[in-house]
């Protein structure tokens, strides 16, 4: 089952735990702040992606390690 995976960047204090812990979804962006790789993203979304399920443990993880709240990862 895909995986939604969703980074409110307005709230992200760039920790980077994300780019930790799942590094293929989470890229870089600007001003340092994490966007979803366009490989996963939805319709081209910093924000917004779709992973598959092989990722969900590693998406699971750096929501809980956000300290900020700012990733939401959840199944559809
Ligand atoms: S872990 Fe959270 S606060 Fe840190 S860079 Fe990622 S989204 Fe931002």
């Amino acid at each position: 089952m895909p995986v939604k995976v969703r980074i409110d960047r307005s709230k992200c204090v760039v920790a980077h735990f994300c780019l930790f812990y799942a590094p293929t979804v989470f890229v870089p962006g600007e001003g340092g702040k994490p966007a979803v790789a366009a490989e996963y993203s939805v319709n081209g979304s910093l924000e917004e992606g779709v992973v598959p399920d092989e990722l969900f443990e590693s998406v699971k993880e750096a929501e809980r390690h956000c300290p900020s709240r700012a990733i939401k990862v959840y199944r559809e």
